[in-house]
């Protein structure tokens, strides 16, 4: 297999030359933001649509002013540099976008130095969790980061330990995803994935004033759940006890999609099956983003522009 190209600092690179010192401040410190984005490739006629792109290049944008670091690029050419990524690579399966803006300094000490590194990796992704069956969460024992130590609205790297500690202690104790609450008591969101209950009809998701990634997806579930089921989203305060009660569960991302969850802490949600709700935002959100709905066709951008009619 022929080695993979990569963007970096300005270049397309074959990965062997995207390499940064050990003291990078990054590495040594976490002082980076990145993003993750979804291309879908169509198996019948080549096409990727890469998913919300620029929505996650806006963000990213946004959050990199949390650790003054500089991106020297527009929506538009961070969009145009994906899909050159995309076409570099020859994907013939899903893949993931990974750009990633970093403190680029080589030294020791904390403070935020000016050097500032961009790259754009983009690798093969499938199911990151199995979202065809109901999802086993337990909530975790560890809190989620607040605000004010470090927000994670930022998607900043370092804040990623807090997640991977509770991801880990899921798998390792046999559940398939983590529920974190924050310091309050209130839930929070999962691992790398933001969530959903459904109760009496009503969708409900912690207010983004919760600790939470201010997710793309989570929009979308907005979105699809008013035009679908004429049901407002309530994003409020969210108290442990209501995934016990819940009707249904979902987590959302852009990795994890749509995935239900059918067991909390060993209690069943709801009949114990993938609601109705679920399973229709589900089957939506998935037409959608492989370029099948007329609807919602400005969240898609088309990697090779090939012009089908959406089935
Ligand atoms: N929360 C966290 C902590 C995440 O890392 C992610 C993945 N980006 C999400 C929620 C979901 O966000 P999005 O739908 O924008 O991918």
């Amino acid at each position: 297999m022929s080695e993979s190209v990569v963007f970096f600092n300005g270049k397309f690179v074959p990965d062997s030359e995207a390499r940064v010192p050990i003291l990078t401040h990054c590495l040594q410190y976490g002082t980076g933001v990145f993003e993750g984005i979804r291309a879908y490739h169509d198996d019948d006629t080549g096409e990727v649509y890469m998913f919300r792109a620029q929505d996650h290049f806006a963000r990213m944008l946004r959050n990199v002013k949390f650790l003054s670091i500089k991106i020297p690029y527009t929506v538009e050419k961070l969009t145009s540099i994906a899909a050159e990524l995309i076409r570099l690579n020859r994907f013939t399966t899903d893949a993931y976008l990974r750009p990633f803006a970093y403190k680029a300094a080589v030294k020791v000490g904390v403070t935020l130095p000016p050097e500032d590194g961009f790259a754009m990796v983009a690798v093969p992704m499938g199911q990151y969790l199995d979202t065809r069956k109901g999802l086993h969460c337990e909530v975790s024992s560890w809190r989620r980061l607040q605000d004010n130590s470090i927000p994670c609205r930022g998607k900043i790297c370092g804040a990623y330990v807090n997640s991977a500690l509770a991801a880990q202690e899921a798998r390792d104790r046999g559940f398939d995803e983590a529920i974190m609450l924050n310091e309050a008591g209130h839930i929070a969101e999962g691992s790398a994935m933001n969530i959903f209950l459904v109760r009496g009809g009503r969708l409900i998701t912690p207010d983004v004033s919760q600790g939470i990634l201010e997710g793309i997806t989570r929009d979308c579930v907005i979105t699809l759940a008013r035009e679908l089921l004429s049901a407002e989203t309530e994003c409020r305060v969210v108290d442990r006890t209501e995934l016990y009660i819940a009707d249904e569960v979902f987590l959302c991302g852009t990795a994890a999609q749509v995935a239900p969850v059918t067991r909390v802490d060993g209690r069943t949600v709801g009949a114990g099956e993938i609601g109705p709700v679920t399973t229709s935002i589900q089957q939506e959100y998935d037409r959608i983003v492989r370029g099948r709905s007329h609807s919602h066709s400005h969240w898609i951008e088309r990697v090779y522009g090939y012009t089908t009619t959406p089935r």
